[in-house]
């Protein structure tokens, strides 16, 4: 008889901003877990009392309102990020530690995430009664790879096995089962959450979804509408000052007012003796909300156009689109969203669960507990390394399908040479310096002249969004390999949106910027050889003269810096050598037959 192993279970997790959920696939059912509170979402929220112990959720929420400087909220926004790139206000106090990272009482950012991640882990053990081990734990599609491994390590701290990061909009869609839908069917996936807004638009493709664009920005959610609320209600009472704690309860306040206009047409926002002796009353109405909200929603819907634009589509080429995220419980955004893209949004799941079902799923299908189906991711921007003159060379494009491989091979500039250093860049800037620095390397080889040397250098991408950069010296075989790791991704993630947005802004300079690079590397090749060759009286009499304007033509346009009339020059500059450098290619060959048949 053939013994079968049973199936280790694996969590689904959703590692919210502001709420977190956890699933797992019972008896062949996704199902999302409730905590003692009998609810499927937990706040992200962590207390961390005076002797470092600490309580998760609710309960921790419950703290602020008389201890609001020791209680965790949106650490989401801290992972995998340097202090020195944190420049909004956080809810408690942020310290660099010795690394640079940041430290919240005292803690990394992955350390108080693990405090929730093993909440949520207790949560799911306590209601099915075994331990748990694994699980797929999801973030923003914009994650850069010190985010994505900030989060895998969190994930090991609290003593899991991560087997797989899922970008939300994928887990998202897996949850509306949109498998289900027909082949070459496009669906966009719209996620506005309490600290995130992600637009992902994905494609069904034999059976497996292929994601044809995301366009997103991590600084944007049902966050900054609790702020605007506050904000409004404060200035109509003619409010001052207030500290800390009375802040915490105003904002609670404002985010119950928000959630009661979703369905109500009026709502107070009342907070008595918020300071001990003042009092708030201020009446606000839906249409008054919806003014305010409506430039925080005109930006998601920017972002929407966006990603159309990048996966080339137009609304009416959708076959679905659904919501996730608490936020699109508003109805202002969901009559956004339909009027955009043309059709109702799919409302058929919860779509604050969404994500957390969507990563069950993707558990249990790799426990064996669900069917085989196949996700792909793409990378959000293009991957690449500096090569001559400073210019970006991209190895992987943005939207790119992931995992993903990809190699060129390169050679050196110089004479002599030995070594070249290999810079790992991110971005969508013609040059390197425009872009990011992910990492950067050297290679050694054996000294050569120019030209000579052979590096491959390969980019891989495995299916967690993370970078591997090999350069291989190809005469030697030597391979030198980095890992792109969060303490060298020196990159704030609130400017991936802003790169993307940088390089449209500045295409039309960055394509002169590179056009003019290119044609001064040449430049500099042609003009002393053919000085050499003027210098010797090689050439004939009727083509000197049209060198010579040639020459002095590329010179001045060197020196004026113009790309098109430079590379105008470089190229009259060749035509006018043209018939010079055959005929000298010529006499070489000659010679060398010449020197052949003396040698015999
Ligand atoms: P999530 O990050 O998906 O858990 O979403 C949390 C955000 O959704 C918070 O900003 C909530 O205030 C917001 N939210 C939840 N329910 C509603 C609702 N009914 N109306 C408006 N916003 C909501």
């Amino acid at each position: 008889m053939k013994l079968t192993r049973m199936n280790e279970m694996i969590l689904g997790i959703d590692l919210g901003t502001t709420n977190s959920a956890v699933g797992v696939v019972d008896s062949g059912f996704p199902i999302l877990l409730a905590n003692e509170d009998g609810r499927r979402i937990t706040p992200s929220a962590v207390y961390v009392a005076n002797d470092g112990s600490v309580e998760v959720g609710a309960m921790a929420l419950r703290r602020r309102g008389l201890e609001p400087e020791r209680v965790v909220t949106s650490i989401k926004r801290l992972m995998g990020r340097r202090t020195s790139e944190i420049e909004e206000n956080f809810p408690v106090a942020v310290n660099a530690g010795p690394d640079g990272m940041p430290r919240v009482l005292g803690k990394t950012a992955e350390a108080i995430s693990a405090e929730i991640l093993r909440e949520m882990k207790r949560i799911a053990e306590w209601r099915m009664g075994v331990e748990i081990r694994k699980a797929v734990i999801t973030v923003p599609a914009y994650f850069h790879d010190g985010q994505r491994a900030a989060t895998k390590r969190a994930g090991t701290l609290a003593g899991l096995e991560v087997v797989r990061i899922l970008n939300e909009p994928t887990a998202a869609a897996l949850a509306y089962g949109l498998d289900k839908l027909e082949e070459k069917a496009r669906v966009a996936v719209y996620d506005l959450g309490g600290g995130t807004f992600d637009l992902s638009i994905l494609e069904m493709q034999d059976g497996v979804f292929q994601v044809l664009s995301t366009c997103g920005d991590t600084r944007l959610g049902g966050d900054d509408l609790d702020a605007l609320i506050l904000a409004r209600v404060m200035q109509r009472a003619g409010a001052g000052e207030i500290d800390k704690a009375a802040r915490v309860r105003l904002t609670e306040e404002a985010e119950r007012v928000k959630l009661a206009l979703s369905t109500d047409e009026e709502a107070i926002f009342r907070v008595p003796f918020y300071d001990g002796s003042r009092s708030l009353e201020v009446p606000i109405t839906r249409q008054e909300l919806e003014k305010l909200a409506a430039p925080w929603i005109g930006k998601t819907l920017h972002l929407c156009r966006r990603a159309l634009a990048d996966a080339a589509l137009k609304p009416e080429d959708l076959s679905a689109v659904v919501v996730v995220g608490g936020s699109t419980r508003m109805p202002a955004v969901r009559r956004a969203v339909t009027e955009l893209f043309g059709r109702e949004p799919d409302l058929s799941q919860h779509p604050d669960e969404a994500i957390a079902l969507g990563a069950t799923i993707q558990g249990g299908v790799m426990s064996g507990a669900l069917r085989k189906m196949i996700l792909l991711d793409v990378t959000p921007l293009s991957l690449g390394i500096e090569t001559f003159g400073g210019l970006m060379n991209v190895l992987i494009p943005r939207n790119t399908t992931i995992p993903c491989k990809a190699g060129e091979l390169f050679t050196n500039a110089a004479d002599g040479q030995a070594a070249m250093r290999v810079r790992v860049l991110q971005g969508e800037r013609e040059m390197a310096k425009d872009n990011w620095e992910l990492g950067n390397f050297n290679v050694a080889f054996s000294q050569s002249a120019k030209g000579q040397a052979r590096v491959g250098v390969q980019f891989k991408i495995d299916e967690n969004g993370i970078l591997e950069a090999l350069a291989r010296d190809v005469s030697s075989g030597i391979d030198t390999v980095i890992q792109i790791q969060s303490a060298a991704v020196n990159v704030a993630d609130s400017a991936v949106e802003a790169m993307v947005s940088e390089s449209v802004k500045h295409a039309f300079e960055d394509m002169a910027g590179r056009i003019f690079t290119e044609a001064k590397m040449k430049a500099e090749e042609l003009l002393p050889a053919v000085e050499a060759v003027l210098s010797q009286g090689l050439a004939m009499d009727d083509e000197r003269g049209e060198i010579e304007a040639a020459v002095t033509a590329v010179q001045t346009a060197l020196a004026n810096g113009a790309a098109n009339p430079l590379k105008a020059a470089v190229h009259r500059l060749d035509v006018a050598t043209e018939a010079l450098a055959a005929r000298l290619v010529e006499q070489a060959m000659d010679a060398a037959l010449d020197r052949q048949l003396i040698g015999e």
